[in-house]
C-alpha cells in the first residue's frame, strides 16, 4: 500500500484527504492519505522516511522550515517554501505545488498568462507563491500589499530571476494599476471571514482574469464583484485542487484524475 499525507498545525479541518483519496479510488490505487500534526518538521521528515511513506504534503507553519531538509526544486527554492515532498529520491525532492496550482488554474480557464499584465494583492505565502509564478509568463507583475515595504521587498526578490518587470507598494497602487491588468490575483486573507475584498469594485473590468486564492466562502466579495463586471472568475478551489493534483502527479508521475478530485472537493467546499 502507498501511504501519502499532509503535516502541517492544524490539519484537521483540510480538504486534501478526501480530494486525494477520491484520486486514488478512481484509480483503483492502493493507497491512503493521512494528516499529521508533528511538533516538529525535521523528526517529521526522519520518521516519515523510516516508514516508508511516499509522499508528503506540508502546510503552516513547516513550508520554510522543510525547504532545508529536502532537495528542493528551483522554483521552490526561489519561492523558499516547500509544500510537497517526494520520498522517491534521497535527499527527498521538494516542490512547490501552489505555485504549480496557479499556473493550472489559469490553463483550466483558459486564460493565457503570457504577456500579459498582472496584479497580485498580497505579499505573504500565498502571495509568494503566486508573484513568481506569474513573473514566469506575464510581461509585467505588481504586488500589492497593505504593509507596502513587504511588497517592496517581495518584488525585488521576484525580478532578479524574472523576465517580468515586477513592481511593488501599497494597496494605494492598486487604483492605478488594476484597470489596465489583464490578471488579477487575491492572496490576501480579505474576504474569509468577512465579506470584505481587497480591491474596489470600481476597479474592475470585464476583461480581467481574477483568481480569488480564498476558498472559503467560495465566492468571495471580490469575485462576485468581478463577475458582475464580465471578468472572467477563478475561485480558491481551483488553486486547491491544482495544488494537490500536481503533488499528486509528482508522487506517482500519473496524470491526477482531476475530476474526480474536484468532485470529491466541491462537495465539501
Ligand atoms: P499570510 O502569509 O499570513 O499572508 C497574509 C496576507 O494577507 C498578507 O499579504 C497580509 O498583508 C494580507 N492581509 C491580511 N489581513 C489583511 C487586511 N485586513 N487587509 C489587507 N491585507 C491583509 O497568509 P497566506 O498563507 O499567504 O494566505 C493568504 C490567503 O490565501 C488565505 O486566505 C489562504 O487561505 C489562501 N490560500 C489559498 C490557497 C489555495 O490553494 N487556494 C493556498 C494558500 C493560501 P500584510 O503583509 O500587510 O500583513
Amino acid at each position: 500500500m502507498h501511504v501519502f499525507g499532509l503535516i502541517g498545525n492544524p490539519v484537521g479541518h483540510s480538504l486534501s484527504p478526501p480530494m486525494h483519496e477520491a484520486a486514488y479510488r478512481e484509480l483503483d490505487m492502493d493507497a491512503r492519505y493521512v494528516t499529521f500534526e508533528p511538533d516538529d518538521a525535521a523528526a517529521a521528515l526522519e520518521g516519515a522516511k523510516a516508514l516508508g511513506i511516499d509522499g508528503l504534503n506540508v502546510t503552516i507553519p513547516f513550508k520554510q522550515d522543510i525547504l532545508d531538509l529536502v532537495d528542493p526544486d528551483d522554483l521552490a527554492a526561489r519561492i523558499g517554501a516547500v509544500n510537497t515532498v517526494d520520498f522517491s529520491t534521497s535527499p527527498p525532492r521538494g516542490y512547490n505545488t501552489d505555485a504549480a496550482g496557479v499556473r493550472r488554474a489559469f490553463d483550466h480557464h483558459d486564460v493565457v498568462l503570457t504577456g500579459n499584465d498582472a496584479v497580485v494583492v498580497g505579499a505573504g505565502g500565498a502571495g509568494r507563491a503566486v508573484a513568481f509564478t506569474l513573473a514566469e509568463a506575464c510581461d509585467t507583475v505588481h504586488i500589492a500589499n497593505r504593509t507596502a515595504s513587504r511588497a517592496a521587498e517581495l518584488a525585488a526578490e521576484v525580478r532578479e530571476n524574472a523576465p517580468a518587470t515586477v513592481t511593488g507598494g501599497g494597496l494605494d497602487t492598486l487604483a492605478d494599476r488594476v484597470p489596465a491588468a489583464d490578471v488579477l490575483v487575491n492572496a490576501t486573507s480579505v474576504g474569509m471571514e468577512e465579506d470584505q475584498t481587497p480591491v474596489s469594485a470600481d476597479l474592475l473590468h470585464g476583461e480581467l482574469a481574477v483568481l480569488d486564492a480564498v476558498y472559503t466562502p467560495v465566492e468571495t466579495r471580490l469575485l462576485r464583484d468581478a463577475a458582475r463586471m464580465g471578468a472572467t472568475t477563478i475561485d480558491g478551489g481551483w488553486m486547491l485542487l491544482f495544488q494537490g493534483a500536481v503533488a499528486f502527479e509528482h508522487w506517482t508521475g500519473r496524470d491526477a484524475p482531476v475530476e474526480a478530485m474536484n468532485d470529491a472537493l466541491r462537495q465539501r467546499l
